[in-house]
């Protein structure tokens, strides 16, 4: 029978991608979770794909079929996370520790049938806890469940971080751990805005809004869900022992600023059609003809018309470009437009914060100062704690500063980076990732 008195904690720890890149990286991590075991707290690994394996998964694919079936492309994904998880098991064992490896089927994750970004609706842990109470560490492999077909699927990228948080709370964790390659949750993507500053903590309405503007280091799922469960999670450095961001419910201690911190996101487009007739039911056609062709579009602008033509344009994931093509070149004659244009290099940058609600003047704030640097704003969109422009792709980084600097989230310090090659920093810093 399993007792507590001993435990420490009952944790989880995800490792990411870079922190998983190489056997030297692998066989520290288990060093890690070795030392976690030998201290008193019981732990289950969650492990992504190796270094860029998702992505090269993904070209061998489209080398082979320009649009693979969504059913086969899940099957060859999860195959990443399932290397990752048994050779991290093997180096727990080569340790002289227990370890069981565990694929999303084998720790009871249960999805819908969504290819690519299923979300998942059950976690039946038993397996996990029976493997915790006789003494293993369960190794499980990110980003994958299965359908009620019994059809294997993924969660979306960065979905590993997600199957941490729901096996957390499938065993009732103590703390969701999340490793990765930057020590926490900082004010701006530190590779953008070196000056940007690690927060100790952030509540998960701030973290919600940082995620699904593109603050990468924790997939919105993850935090949507963490959120539902109360979950907390532990945002720290694989590489090192040192205290990374809590997210939690927000607390009287939290730090009480107007902005929490600037997301960026490179990975949307933006399509104009042009020569649009100014008549009733042109917009309605165009977005219900988007939406029934699964286009997710996020801002949309509409020009001023001259002589009653006018102009509209709407961002959308570059992953639903190809369908978004498809759906204006079959509307552009019903709708009497005249042409239309892609530009894929755009970023949409967030200034995000729960203090927004309650403070006026930071759109004039963030106006002035993107004036003031000669950054362009292409679109604006905002929500009560966030505000969203879109710039030239080759303008992301200056804008992201600038707005960090205009609302005084500058750091004294400079980020530096110690563990990754060049090459992974390239790697990272590539359009929409
Ligand atoms: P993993 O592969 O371990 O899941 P990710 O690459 O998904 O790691 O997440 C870590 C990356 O997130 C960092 O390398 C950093 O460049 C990026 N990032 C974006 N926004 C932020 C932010 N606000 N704070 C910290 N890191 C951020
Ligand atoms: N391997 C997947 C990806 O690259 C999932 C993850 O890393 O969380 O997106
Ligand atoms: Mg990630």
């Amino acid at each position: 029978m399993r007792t507590r008195k001993s435990i420490m904690s009952l944790i989880v720890a995800k490792f990411g991608g870079t922190s998983v890149a190489s056997p030297e990286r692998i066989q520290m991590v288990a060093k890690r979770l070795v030392a976690s075991k030998q201290a008193g707290n019981e732990v289950v690994a969650v492990v992504s794909a190796m270094g860029k394996t998702t992505d090269e998964l993904l070209g061998l694919a489209r080398a082979i079929n320009p649009d693979p079936p969504a059913r086969e492309m899940d099957r060859l994904l999860s195959t990443g996370e399932q290397v990752s998880m048994t050779l991290l098991a093997m180096a727990i064992e080569a340790r002289g520790f227990k370890a069981m490896s565990f694929t999303g089927r084998q720790a009871g994750i249960e999805t819908d049938g969504m290819h690519a970004k299923a979300k998942i609706h059950e976690v039946h842990a038993e397996r996990i806890r029976e493997a915790l109470d006789a003494g293993f560490i369960p190794v499980v492999a990110g980003f994958q469940g299965i359908d009620p077909h019994g059809d294997i699927t993924t969660l979306g990228r960065g979905g590993s971080d997600t199957t941490a948080v729901a096996i957390s709370w499938g065993i009732g964790a103590d703390v969701c751990e999340i490793y990765s390659d930057v020590d926490g949750v900082y004010t701006a993507d530190p590779r953008i805005a070196p000056r940007a500053r690690k927060l100790d903590a952030i509540c998960y309405d701030d973290m919600l809004e940082l995620s699904s503007a593109g603050a990468g280091v924790l997939q919105m799922r993850a935090v949507e869900f963490a959120r539902k469960y109360q979950v907390i999670i532990h945002s720290r450095s694989a590489f090192s022992d040192a205290t990374g961001t809590y997210i939690k419910e927000a607390t009287p201690e939290m730090e009480e600023a107007v902005i929490t911190g600037i997301a960026h996101d490179t990975s949307e487009v933006k399509v104009t059609i042009r020569g649009v007739p100014d008549t009733t039911g042109v917009a309605a056609k165009v977005f219900s003809a988007l939406a029934g062709n699964m286009v997710n579009t996020d801002m949309i602008i509409q020009n001023i018309s001259e002589a009653g033509i006018t102009d509209i344009s709407f961002t959308c994931p570059s992953a639903d470009l190809k369908r978004a093509q498809e759906t204006v070149e079959r509307v552009l004659p019903e709708i009497g437009a005249r042409e239309y244009d892609i530009d894929e290099d755009i970023a949409k940058v967030s200034i995000v914060g729960t203090g927004m609600k309650s403070s006026p003047g930071v759109a004039a704030k963030a106006f002035s100062a993107l004036g003031e640097s000669q950054i362009n704003i292409l679109a604006i969109s905002t929500s009560p704690i966030r505000l969203s422009v879109v710039v030239d792709g080759a303008q992301t980084a200056a804008a992201v500063r600038c707005l960090h600097t205009a609302f005084g989230l500058d750091s004294d310090c400079i980020f530096e980076e110690t563990q990754l090659s060049a090459e992974e920093i390239a790697a990272k810093m590539q359009k929409g990732r």
